[in-house]
């Protein structure tokens, strides 16, 4: 790895985990620094390897080729490196947060979680981001003497990308001065986290475009109007004027990814070079930094809007993620009314409704379906 700078969240001055653990043995440390470790630690749990069965945009068994949370996880952690090496930021950091930053997501995509927050409004709701840090801090089951991942404080930093206050307030409850305290404060997170923040909206506008032109639901036609991708499309054309087919849509992409990822490159360090922080706490004092030029900015909230308009709110995704609302309803009035339905583990906890919500938040699609059908509960069309 190329040195870090000096506003770079540095492995030796970590702000440490929540366990204490015995520290790795000198050969051990010279070999992986405690985010190598976070990192290693998300690739090998359960949460992780379900991303591979959870909804994206498209079902996941809509067709084998369309994004799931694990492939987007996966091209979130390949842009985020790829300009954290640029800006001498913290590479194993970005890559640990990138790799954690929608273990906490439901199944069937925003449908699964827009129904189970309903379910939980009496409940203290239900949010994504907060359930991706219950989910390292509290839920995966590993380590002999603690709860969870034991992960270090800048990459649970990360993984909490918004959160309300009214859950703010909790968290710091039971720990003051930790990662939820910025919420009420106004600061910022390290860059790391700003970066990929950032590098998850560019892949999923990104792939949702391939993945919408896959599935027939957007065409190359209807593209034509947003403007970020009419560009590289006349120039692509222009360059190779027999291409045809899927070869011009990739290449497209391909030369959106790159001018987004160098335009964030630059215009992020025209802010660095504006701030100057000399350590990661000045950039946590500072504006957000981690940004693109105003004009690759308005670009993509155009594309944003484009894909919310025509394909998040097309009617055959609609359609889908209705089916997918009811079976997390129904789902979830199921277990709250008989917990015994679930694993022991989870039936004989007090607080019930957020142990439903646990649960079923862990799922993979999949299973959902099958519980669904195995406690018939109807056609998923209901
Ligand atoms: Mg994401």
């Amino acid at each position: 790895m190329t040195a870090l700078a000096a506003y770079a969240c540095l492995p030796e001055q970590s702000r440490g985990r929540r366990h204490a653990e015995a520290p790795p043995q000198a050969s051990a440390r010279s070999v992986r620094n405690p985010h190598q470790r976070d990192r290693d630690r998300i690739v090998h749990a359960t949460a992780f390897r379900r991303l591979v069965y959870k909804t994206q945009v498209f079902l996941n068994h809509e067709g084998d080729l369309f994004r799931t949370r694990m492939t987007h996880s996966l091209e979130v952690a390949q842009l985020s490196r790829s300009i954290a090496r640029a800006l001498g930021l913290n590479e194993d950091l970005v890559e640990a947060i990138a790799l954690a930053h929608d273990l906490g997501h439901t199944p069937f995509g925003h449908a699964g979680q827009d129904a189970l927050n309903a379910c939980m409004a009496e409940h203290g709701g239900f949010e994504h981001n907060l359930q991706s840090l219950r989910v390292v801090d509290e839920l995966e089951e590993r380590y002999p003497a603690f709860n969870g991942l034991n992960l270090s404080f800048e990459t649970r930093e990360g993984i909490l990308k918004h959160c309300s206050r009214r859950n703010a307030e909790l968290l710091i409850q039971q720990e003051p001065g930790g990662v939820a305290q910025r919420f009420l404060q106004g600061t910022q997170p390290s860059l790391e986290a700003q970066l990929c923040n950032l590098a998850d909206a560019i892949a999923y506008n990104a792939h949702d475009i391939d993945d919408g032109v896959r599935s027939g639901l957007l065409s190359l036609e209807q593209l034509q109007a947003v403007p970020l991708f009419a560009r590289f499309y006349d120039e692509t054309l222009a360059e190779f004027p027999d291409l045809q087919g899927r070869r011009v849509l990739f290449e497209c992409i391909r030369r959106m990814l790159s001018e987004q990822v160098d335009d964030v490159i630059a215009a992020t360090r025209d802010a660095l070079d504006r701030v100057r922080p000399m350590h990661v706490d000045d950039v946590r004092r500072s504006p957000p930094l981690v940004c693109f030029s105003p004009s690759m900015q308005a670009e993509s909230q155009a594309l944003q809007l484009f894909l919310s308009r025509n394909l998040y709110r097309h009617p055959q995704v609609l359609q889908t993620t209705d089916g997918a609302r009811n079976v997390v309803q129904a789902l979830f009035d199921v277990y709250v009314d008989r917990p015994e339905e679930m694993p022991p583990a989870y039936a004989k906890r007090p607080d019930r409704h957020r142990s439903v919500a646990d649960y079923l938040s862990g799922m993979t699609d999949r299973f959902a379906s099958r519980e669904h059908t195995r406690l018939k509960l109807g056609s998923e069309t209901n």
